[in-house]
Parts: C-alpha cells; structure tokens; sequence
C-alpha cells in the first residue's frame, strides 16, 4: 500500500495501533514510529467558507510522545506524523488551514493514550509525579506530569469528592494500566 509516494509498513502501523496513523516503511526506528495522517472526509473542504477548491502547500511534521504494550511491558516510543497544509482558492477566502491530528489536544507534545495512561498512573496505580515520570523513562518531567495529569482531568470532567474521583468520560488506555501494574508494584515495593 502506498500513500503520498510511501510505502506503508502494516505490520509496524498495527503494532502503533492509532487508527488515524499509517506508519511508512524504512523510516524512524522501533521506538520511533514515522507515519502519515490518514485523510479525513472532512478535509476536503475549506472551514472557513467550505470552498473545495484548495492547493497543497505541502507537508508538515509533528512528533508525539506515546507508549504502546510491547513484549508484556509498555515502551515510551515517539510517533511523528506528516499531515496536509492547504490554502483555499476562494478568491474572497484564502484561508490556510491543516488536516486535523485526532489523537493529541491543540498544542500537546503526548498523545491523548498517554495522557490517559498518566492519569491511571497516578490514580489508581497511585504514583507521584516523579515515580510516573521515572515509568516514563525521564522523557516527560515531573511538573509536565503533574500539568498533563491536571489538564486531563479537567478535559475528563472529573468530579472530585473526598479523595473519590469520579469520571464523566471514558478513559481509553486500560492496557497500558494493566500492563504496568506489576511494574508498578514491583517499582513500590522496593
Ligand atoms: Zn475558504
């Protein structure tokens, strides 16, 4: 399969497991997965006046911390993504506008797993800052920890009620919890 002259890696695209992501072949390494955006319907149109007219301006890059399960344990992995820049013919608009990145929040450098899985971390794994960002390899910082933990559960719309914290949305990491557990454990007890 290729996509924008790629070839794509299906193996390496399943074992990344974001369904948005097509990883290409022959580029990054195995903690780095380099992939393309998959098009979206949607951005076919302008969203300024939904104009279909439009010109490639080319590709951009963005690169993600993100952890995927790996030979019973998690990995922190960096995902980079190369996504569509466009400008809109319509005389009276010519607004440039991206392809969306489903899978991260505007402006984050983690994907919105990882961010769920630092929730559960400190949740329920009951992990401080500084032991999560230990399990995280020293590639996020302690006070990114405790910024992304925080901002997450404000996106979650989390009720807190005497040290009970109850969610109104669905976290979607329960692997990446499952699998550190006993690291989790282990790490504690010691
Ligand atoms: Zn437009």
């Amino acid at each position: 399969m290729n996509i924008w002259n790629y070839y794509i890696d299906e193996e390496r695209t399943a074992e990344l497991n974001i369904p948005e992501v097509l990883v290409v072949a022959g580029k990054g390494d195995r903690d780095h997965f380099y992939g393309v955006l998959k098009r979206n319907r949607n951005y076919r149109r302008c969203p300024r006046c939904g104009s279909v007219e439009s010109r490639n301006q080319g590709n951009l890059q963005r690169s993600f911390l993100d952890a995927i399960p790996r030979d019973d344990d998690a990995v922190v992995i960096t995902v980079t993504v190369e996504y569509r820049k466009s400008k809109c013919m319509s005389p009276e608009c010519g607004c440039v506008y991206y392809q969306d990145i489903p899978f991260a929040v505007p402006y984050a450098r983690t994907t919105r797993r990882l961010d769920d899985a630092i929730v559960r971390m400190v949740l329920r794994g009951g992990l401080s800052y500084t032991e999560s960002s230990k399990l995280l390899e020293n590639k996020i910082s302690r006070q990114v920890v405790g910024q992304i933990f925080h901002r997450r559960l404000r996106e979650l719309e989390a009720d807190i009620d005497e040290g009970t914290v109850w969610f109104n949305k669905e976290l979607n990491t329960d692997w990446f919890f499952q699998l550190n557990y006993q690291k989790i454990r282990m790490f504690r007890q010691r």
